[in-house]
């Protein structure tokens, strides 16, 4: 599927290894303990077959009766080719002098001195590299640029060999076909006098449009197939972005696929809970990434989220005192206890509001993290009732937990959130206390 031109060339394969391993990567079988992470090999296509020939090649495994050449053929047994990079050149020496540019590079490290590059005529370190983080073309071509080293960069995605889990090949396809359009976005941009924001719209006439189109031709897609694998190539790149750890390799992982609605609404939440969500999965605390009710950790966006939480609290609270003028002492005692607990939250929030300080750096232990989610979670009183309490609890506190980051972030509000925040945080204050008021009206 991927078209590459027959002519020569120099390219970089982009590899991912998700684990820590142990490769023998020649014919005298020498070993090497590759930690994982992201690693850069390149090479040069100058014989038939050019470029096409070559990273056809590359793409290949030893099951396909490829004989094993490079050490690079060694490595690509045990590491996911995520992407290659190439660009159209008859002069071979490019090869070095991106082996240069990439060892320049912030971060990258050589992981074995002369891999890829034992003929190497010009004195490079290696022709192999190891980055910590997933590495940018944007960054390379700057790097290549202020060399004077100005050759056309083609970015391609590779898309491995079919396996049993169609679920997870398939939304693996979907990202790829997503991130093709994004780059040609990216390296069309730079070419135009457009601003880049005159990029983001795909409304017809428009020149992502045009770019969007020319891609539905190739990959011969429709347009509404190619918006979709966009939106969510734009997601997956926002969790890249984010967690940076391999969470490619989570997202797509076929033994464990996550679906695209759990990809999507981690996106929409803050970047500490996608860390916290794609960090859980990874070590294997949650099979899901998709975020839950019970995460205790920062997850506040914007500040419009605060009134809104409040607002439906407050409907929790109102609700449970109709509720409650039916219930048994039980779940009357347990629901003014949370009550009372939601009417201290709301209090400390509004105190925090009113005097900018952060109530998180002050909230007393009887509001904390870990004993409220125990509460929460305890079991001791099942019911739709106490489902209600809470549910309020829980909307309230959240506010309060997340309060101090939210200031460290700027997330403050405007005057009219403030206001509908005070007057919420006011009537789930009076609400509360009428619930802490209710007699037994339960009779025997
Ligand atoms: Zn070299």
């Amino acid at each position: 599927m991927i078209l590459l031109p027959q002519t020569s060339g120099v390219y970089i394969l982009v590899f991912h290894l998700a684990k820590a391993t142990s490769i023998a990567f020649d014919r005298k079988g020498t070993q090497h303990s590759f930690p994982p992470g992201w690693y850069l090999y390149v090479g040069s296509a100058c014989g038939a077959g050019g470029l096409k020939g070559r990273l056809t090649r590359h793409q290949r495994h030893i099951g396909d009766r490829k004989r094993f050449h490079w050490h690079v053929d060694y490595f690509r047994e045990h590491a996911l080719l995520c992407e290659i990079w190439y660009g159209e050149t008859a002069h071979s020496e490019f090869e070095h002098h991106w082996a240069k540019a990439l060892s320049d590079l912030v971060g990258t490290t050589v992981p074995v001195p002369k891999f890829g590059a034992s003929d190497c005529g010009a004195q490079c370190p290696s022709h192999f590299f190891q980055l910590p983080d997933r590495p940018s073309t944007a960054t390379f071509r700057a790097k290549l640029a202020s060399r004077h080293l100005s050759l056309k960069i083609l970015v391609e995605f590779v898309a491995e060999p079919r396996n049993k889990n169609e679920s997870a090949r398939g939304l693996q396809d979907e990202y790829l076909l997503g991130r093709r359009f994004l780059e040609v976005r990216r390296r069309s941009i730079p070419e135009s006098s457009l601003e880049p924001c005159k990029w983001v719209s795909l409304a017809k006439r428009k020149p992502a449009r045009q770019l969007a189109e020319q891609i539905v031709k190739q990959m011969k897609v429709s347009f509404p197939t190619l918006k979709e694998a966009i939106e969510f190539a734009t997601t997956v790149e926002t969790l890249v972005e984010n967690c940076r750890a391999n969470v490619l390799q989570i997202l797509f992982d076929p033994h464990r696929p996550q679906g695209r609605k759990a990809i999507m609404s981690l996106s929409r939440t803050s970047d500490i809970r996608q860390r916290y969500r794609v960090n859980g999965v990874i070590h294997g605390l949650f099979r899901s990434v998709a975020p839950h009710s019970d995460d205790t950790v920062f997850d506040t966006v914007k500040y419009g989220e605060v009134p809104s939480r409040l607002a439906r609290a407050r409907g929790s609270l109102e609700r449970l005192l109709e509720l409650l003028s039916t219930a048994g002492e039980n779940v009357l005692s347990e629901g003014r206890r949370l009550s009372r607990l939601c009417r201290l939250s709301a209090q400390r929030l509004d105190g925090g509001l009113m005097n900018r300080i952060a109530p998180a750096s002050a909230v007393p232990r009887y509001l904390g993290k870990e004993i409220l989610m125990s509460t929460l979670r305890s079991e001791a009183v099942q019911g739709r009732t106490i489902g209600k309490a809470r549910q309020a609890l829980r909307l309230t506190v959240k506010n309060l937990w997340d309060f101090e980051e939210m200031m460290r972030r700027g997330l403050v509000p405007t005057a009219e959130e403030l206001a509908t925040t005070r007057r919420e945080s006011e009537q789930i204050q009076t609400t509360a206390r009428k619930i802490e008021c209710q007699e037994h009206l339960f009779v025997r």
